[in-house]
């Protein structure tokens, strides 16, 4: 029995077995959708958040999802379970499918659907503790009304050109600014600072994907009694902030320490930043839609 079962178009196969055409247009041309979404100690954290988002990016690039939401929601589900795993990254990729060598995506009858699990570390344990180090970079996120950031797609270059930034600079990870200079987001994470007890962090329309953490570290900030202001900065306005942190399914909550060689705060994660995330744990391990593996019922009986 394989050690891991991907779910590719209605099948369970082995890693090995997982192939898809090389006339795939989401391999050709990046013509496609994913999602990112985390399973804690067996529950799947805002999963319908993360669907809503994938059917969203979907209807703006035309392209006919294959299963109904319930139908896709027992997919996902069902893929942890078989997994027997309760600590996870679950990657969902959707091409427009198998087309031939040119553009045209009505000649793709049928999208190819994608659901990966395996366990996910991309930041080791010790960073978030002591925090990372940024860096900004020339790259800009592309602008909404061109590829809209919105838009969770296969066509991921601009922020994979990020990267190659930011390990040029010898960082992990990098901040985006938009075309007006206004800091956007990070190449997979959303970027808060904290200023005088107030966290900001840039609206959708600065150009950033409405990230699902983002969202919960909105909530559980006001619920925190915190104020929460979806406004422009700029990154004078980091360098000078009191906390700066970054959300991402993958990178979870992250305080940053230092930006561009500007030491932020006292040059370890802040008290606002720690309390946000102590809650942040909290949360994500009790609520979410429960997955059923034998690790569990054992847990049960
Ligand atoms: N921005 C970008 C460009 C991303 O790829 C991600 C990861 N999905 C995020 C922000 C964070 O979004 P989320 O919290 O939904 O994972």
């Amino acid at each position: 029995m394989p050690e891991q079962w991907i779910f590719l178009n209605d099948e369970y196969v082995s890693k090995e077995n997982a192939k898809i055409s090389v006339y795939d247009h989401g391999f050709l041309y990046g013509d496609g959708i994913f999602e990112g979404i985390r399973v804690y100690s067996g529950n799947i954290f805002r999963m319908e958040e993360h669907m809503d988002r994938l059917y969203r990016s979907a209807k703006s690039i035309m392209l006919n999802m294959p299963y109904s939401r319930e139908e896709f929601n027992n997919i996902i589900v069902k893929t942890v379970e078989k997994n027997e795993i309760e600590d996870a990254y679950i990657r969902v990729v959707v091409s427009r499918g198998v087309g031939d060598l040119g553009l045209d995506p009505y000649k793709c009858p049928k999208a190819n659907v994608v659901v990966i699990v395996e366990p996910l570390a991309i930041f080791p344990k010790k960073l978030y503790e002591t925090g990372l180090e940024i860096v900004t970079v020339a790259t800009r996120r592309n602008r909404p009304d061109v590829l809209s950031p919105k838009v969770k797609s296969l066509n991921y270059l601009n922020n994979v050109l990020v990267r190659i930034e930011a390990h040029l600079a010898n960082v992990s990870e990098a901040l985006m600014l938009n075309d007006q200079g206004y800091v956007a987001e990070g190449s997979a994470d959303n970027v808060f600072i904290i200023r005088d007890n107030v966290f900001y962090t840039p609206p959708g329309y600065v150009g950033a994907l409405e990230g699902i953490t983002r969202n919960a570290v909105i909530e559980i900030a006001k619920d925190l009694g915190y104020e929460v202001k979806e406004e422009p900065f700029t990154r004078h306005d980091v360098y000078v902030a009191d906390e700066v942190f970054l959300t991402g399914t993958a990178a979870e909550v992250i305080a940053v320490v230092k930006v561009d060689g500007r030491t932020i705060g006292d040059g370890v994660p802040g008290i606002h930043t720690k309390k946000l995330l102590e809650k942040f744990r909290e949360r994500v391990v009790s609520e979410g839609v429960k997955v059923f593996t034998k690790k569990a019922a054992e847990n049960v009986s």
